[in-house]
């Protein structure tokens, strides 16, 4: 993708953003478009970093190191870890980024929460609901996830976020909606209950259902393919 391409991606991402907020009664800026880098090159989140975009997602944690120590001398990347996280790569994850959107488990919480240097802020987490039941087998579930926030409260180098979604694939703006009504209002359940947490983040939407999203109260909208163009590698 030449730089000129993603200019213009970049651009339509934005008003894309703006025009689901916008179609939805909400304000403008109401939410934030995280720009889901996996897979593509450095040049091209320098790129993406030139034209202003300052959040950037990934998933695989050794590509996502590589790629920040070529990026060091850009000092205000916003760096968020949205893959599955395994125990052993929790150091680098806790040392190395600012949120966490794919947090599931306890076991996981802890290592972060033991793990975040003292000289950093605390690290912001989302914790990831499995909110299609069988259509993916990360995220906790609905009925687990008032004990997993509960524990995650109590750690003081994580600050709990919200909540973040991957629903399964749907065709229609209904049916695309439903999932994301149903995060939404697992976030409202939890500040009902844990009023002092102030939970404000809805990380959901994707290139393929943004706007489904937007609908039903993003905060964070992660685009990749949107941006970036299409992924050739798969892992
Ligand atoms: C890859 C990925 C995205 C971006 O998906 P696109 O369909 O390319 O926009 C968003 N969130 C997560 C968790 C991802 O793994």
């Amino acid at each position: 993708m030449t730089d000129l391409v993603l200019s213009e991606s970049l651009t339509a991402a934005r008003r894309r953003l703006e025009a689901a907020l916008a179609d939805a009664g909400r304000p403008a800026g109401d939410a934030a478009l995280l720009a889901v880098s996996k897979t593509k090159p450095a040049a091209m989140i320098r790129e993406a970093h030139r034209l202003g975009q300052r959040d950037f997602g990934e998933n695989y944690v050794q590509e996502a190191l590589d790629k920040q120590a070529e990026l060091a001398d850009l000092g205000d990347i916003v760096w968020h870890f949205i893959g599955p996280l395994q125990s052993n790569k929790t150091r680098d994850v806790a040392e190395h980024f600012a949120w966490v959107h794919s947090l599931d488990r306890e076991k996981i919480a802890r290592r972060l929460n033991d793990q975040r240097s003292e000289d950093l802020p605390a690290l912001n987490v989302c914790l990831q609901v499995n909110i299609s039941g069988e259509a993916s087998k990360s995220g906790v579930s609905l009925d687990e996830l008032p004990t997993l926030a509960e524990a995650v409260l109590g750690m003081p180098r994580l600050r709990l976020r919200g909540l973040m979604a991957i629903p399964a694939p749907a065709e229609t703006l209904v049916e695309q909606r439903r999932p994301f009504a149903r995060l939404r209002e697992a976030l409202e359940a939890l500040n009902a209950r844990f009023p002092e947490a102030h939970l404000d983040t809805l990380s959901m939407g994707m290139s393929g259902d943004l706007e489904a999203a937007v609908v039903e109260g993003a905060t964070l909208v992660r685009l990749g393919t949107a941006i970036f163009g299409e992924r050739q590698r798969f892992h």
